[in-house]
């Protein structure tokens, strides 16, 4: 069952006005009640095209693009849903309200992976707000104008920015940093433009980000990246937007100065690459010679169905985009509503993977970005009749930790590498101990390598190890 309105012009809805949307009156008491409650702790916004063309209205609450975007009850602990509800619905008390929202949020592990306080660079002592620098060859730049989404997804790592938790938004107002930092590190190849996404900015915005890039001193920048979502949650960003052509006018430019320009989209479930639509703005971005590479965490109650991930590649390649990662739902948020256990999601994974060719198989996974790197679960094996899970490093924080195997004990409730336990009666993993090897390890700012300004044109520098978690 879907309801038309004009998908073509953007119309964002969010708690206050999702009321007025033609569907809201499709979902029974129950379901509006949860929304209007968990929309409280849990950041909530979607969009008419999400609603009219991406969700089946016949098939709500399990409709895997409904349970992406609308909140649901099972998202927060049954004594905090009565909780707030009380608050919200009958008492009205505002203040009681933001003080249990508030306790709510940080029981939801805000900010995972070190992100706010270990990957952070620093020049002449001073943190560069809007820039992070885990692995060495890449930077992540979070742009201030492209902090928001065209819909928000309910597991979303960076729900805490989203919802305005102080100190835990990343922005920046120009690249003017950016450019500086970068010239003093010839180590890094890769820019990720990131969000939110980026891609809500107008094309003039996004172009003053990105053209100071293209600076002869910035040779070394080979990879411009753009994390988005706007591939399935606004494809008209590429097609019909007033300034869609001026979008692909700017991807061509940064084509033909000699960069790869690498679209990061992120794509959910098979459902959003229906559409022609969707599909139209692949073929539109592959037009300009810019790459399009395909990834997203797997979810419980929204892609645990390997056909979806084998349908998503298999379109996806045929349209001319790359599988790149299926990762593993990070441990923030409402994760114990969205966790699959590893075992699972490697059995999801090599199922989907059997299931496509040869082209498809560039995709990765299941992938945690954890806080020592990037983890991909290669197995189960058993090895002198102990069963195990067989892991290595895609990234890692150290460049000597990848791609060398390691083993922890089976376990099939595990959901993250913190609960894994080292195989064959170890004490610890190899990585375990060195820096930047602990589950959460890293010393604190005031205690990371500081690039002093003055020496840093030397060529002494290091690469600063205050690092960063690229998407
Ligand atoms: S689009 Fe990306 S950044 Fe935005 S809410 Fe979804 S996962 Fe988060």
């Amino acid at each position: 069952m879907t309801i038309e309105t004009n998908p073509a012009r953007f119309k964002p809805y969010t708690r206050q006005s999702i009321t007025q949307a033609p569907q809201w009156s499709l979902l029974g008491p129950e379901l509006q009640e949860a929304v209007q409650v968990v929309s409280h702790v849990l950041p909530f916004r979607t969009n008419a095209y999400v609603l009219d063309q991406l969700i089946d209205w016949g098939n709500i609450p399990d409709d895997p693009i409904y349970r992406l975007v609308f909140p649901h009850r099972d998202m927060l602990r049954r004594e905090e849903y009565a909780q707030l509800r009380d608050l919200v619905l009958f008492k009205k008390d505002d203040a009681a309200s933001a003080r249990l929202v508030h306790a709510i949020r940080m029981r939801m592990n805000p900010h995972p992976a070190g992100q706010m306080t270990h990957n952070v660079p620093r020049v002449n002592d001073t943190p560069l707000r809007g820039l992070q620098h885990k692995y060495k060859e890449t930077v992540l730049f979070f742009p201030s104008a492209g902090q928001t989404c065209h819909a928000y997804c309910t597991f979303c790592f960076r729900w805490p920015q989203f919802v305005g938790m102080e100190g835990m938004k990343f922005d920046a107002r120009e690249s003017g940093e950016l450019v500086e930092y970068l010239k003093l590190h010839p180590e890094v190849t890769d820019v990720l433009i990131t969000g939110g996404d980026p891609l809500v900015m107008n094309t003039r915005s996004l172009a003053g980000y990105i053209e100071p890039l293209l600076a002869p001193e910035l040779a070394h920048i080979q990879n411009i990246r753009i994390g988005t979502k706007s591939v399935a949650y606004w494809p008209q960003r590429f097609v019909s937007d007033a300034d869609a052509d001026d979008l692909l006018r700017l991807f061509e430019r940064v084509v033909k100065a000699g960069k790869n320009l690498a679209v990061m989209g992120h794509y959910s479930h098979a459902v959003e690459l229906r559409g022609a639509l969707a599909q139209q703005a692949v073929k539109r971005i592959v037009s300009t010679g810019a790459t399009l590479r395909m990834q997203g965490p797997l979810i419980r109650h929204i892609n645990e169905d390997p056909k979806s991930w084998a349908e998503l590649w298999t379109t996806g390649v045929r349209l001319g985009a790359i599988p790149y990662y299926m990762f593993v739902e990070r441990d923030t948020g409402p994760s114990d509503y969205f966790a699959l256990p590893l075992a699972r999601a490697h059995e999801i994974f090599q199922a989907a993977y059997q299931m496509v060719s040869g082209l498809s198989r560039t995709v990765r996974g299941p992938s945690m970005s954890a806080f020592p790197g990037k983890v991909v679960i290669d197995g189960i094996v058993t090895i002198n009749g102990e069963k195990l899970f067989a892991l290595q490093f895609l990234q890692a924080r150290n460049p000597d930790w990848v791609r060398k195997p390691f083993f922890a004990e089976f376990d099939p409730t595990a959901t993250w590498l913190d609960h894994l336990v080292p195989a064959f009666g170890k004490k610890k993993f190899f990585f375990e101990g060195e820096e930047g090897g602990g589950f959460d390890d890293a010393p604190p700012p005031s205690k990371q390598r500081v690039i002093p300004l003055a020496l840093a044109g030397r060529t002494e520098v290091q690469p600063c190890d205050s690092t960063i978690d690229a998407e």
